[in-house]
């Protein structure tokens, strides 16, 4: 069995070990097993690490049988001495976060009972269900506490308790386990069965923050980011109040104020855009010639419901179809049509045929789009008759 250097020493990074084994996985790559390692496979929420075994790149780590395989790229002698190098930025990070898992997931334990329900660790942040409804405030309390017992420094210790010693212990723990079962203490915060790599001390987290939380099944779902993967965060959060600031002239604890003003501005311009644009379609109503054929009318600063009320004055007096089309040649037209005198919807399959596109509605008023251009559309409708 491989000696797993990653139970006893979370920060050793580069180490030397023998091949023992390296065989052609159905993949084309090779499947390595060492005497010892440090690269951790998969395992309590927590990813397999990457990295090299003298220079060849490991792209997973996973454990059969006892037995810890390292998926390597290229062949690696049987019998060889090699030097290994774990991607430790990327465990660092891990590990931050899946320590403050447990503190925050201790907290809560201790303090309102829930469980740990379901752990997802992803490339942006941890996800972390709990059996039992949590409140902002409650939430604010675990968040506070968390990072208190950062500040306080409390030494995680890991370690095979004997069976007797386990039977002593309240922990928490996914699977009911007996044997060979590793704790992960952090004291007067957490005790839980676990078998990841963690940091040595809660100082090491850094930083613990809960970014969100919401409803789920019945209890808590938390979103979490821990250390610098928590100074990330903050340098996206604080790349985008920055640039609203700017464009906005606010100052940044101001901006959700000024984007109040911004929508509230949006929509009063909105609601005097579409008085205007009625204003304007019932102008043009009045100024239309009627002539004995069709209308056809390209408007592209109307909005859809004074179109709508244009076609229906120009209908009025109109004993053809009355067409307003509003678009252009490079995206394509959509159509309001509209008659009196006719059952649209008998037409509307002609209409689409002509204009190469689709749509549809009531016997007064048809609409849709389409993809002809403005010149092909005005020799369709001038030359389209009602039967
Ligand atoms: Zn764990």
């Amino acid at each position: 069995m491989t000696e797993k250097l990653y139970y006893t020493d979370s920060h050793l990074f580069s180490f030397n070990a023998t091949v023992l084994k390296c065989e052609k996985s159905s993949e084309d790559k090779y499947l390595t097993v060492l005497d010892r390692t440090a690269f951790f496979p998969e395992g309590g929420g927590q990813r397999a690490d990457t990295g090299y075994i003298s220079g060849v790149r490991v792209s997973h780590v996973f454990e059969r049988d006892g037995e810890i395989y390292h998926k390597c790229e290229t062949y690696l002698k049987h019998g060889s001495g090699v030097d290994c190098l774990i991607d430790s930025e990327q465990r660092l990070r891990r590990m931050q976060n899946h320590s403050g898992e447990h503190v925050v997931s201790g907290l809560i334990y201790r303090n309102f009972g829930f469980s740990n329900v379901g752990f997802h660790m992803g490339d942006s942040c941890m996800t972390i269900d709990f059996s039992g409804e949590l409140s902002d405030a409650d939430i604010e309390m675990i968040e506070t506490t968390a990072n208190e017992k950062i500040r306080e420094n409390i030494p995680v210790r890991a370690w095979f308790p004997s069976k007797k010693e386990l039977e002593s212990i309240n922990y928490r723990s996914k699977l009911d386990l007996t044997e060979n079962v590793r704790l992960v203490s952090i004291e007067g915060c957490d005790i839980c069965a676990c078998c990841a790599p963690h940091v040595s001390s809660t100082g090491e987290i850094g930083m613990i923050k809960i970014l969100s939380s919401m409803r789920h099944r019945g209890g808590t779902r938390l979103e979490v980011v821990c250390g610098m993967d928590a100074l990330d965060n903050y340098r996206i959060r604080q790349g985008s109040a920055e640039r609203i600031s700017a464009l906005l002239s606010a100052k940044q604890d101001e901006i959700a104020k000024a984007v109040e003003r911004v929508l509230d501005n949006a929509a009063a311009q909105k609601e005097k855009i579409a008085a205007l644009s009625m204003e304007n379609a019932l102008l043009k109503a009045d100024a239309v010639d009627i002539p004995d054929g069709n209308i056809c009318l390209f408007e592209n600063l109307l909005d859809d419901i004074a179109i709508r009320e244009l076609v229906n004055k120009l209908s009025e007096r109109s004993k053809g179809i009355v067409c307003v089309f509003s678009g252009d040649d490079q995206t394509g037209y959509r159509y309001i049509i509209g008659s009196r005198y006719a059952d649209l919807r008998k037409y509307a399959n002609m209409i689409n045929f002509g204009l190469e596109g689709k749509g549809g509605g009531s016997a007064s008023m048809i609409q849709g789009r389409s993809s002809s251009g403005s010149q092909k559309i005005k020799d369709f409708i001038y030359a389209f008759k009602l039967n």
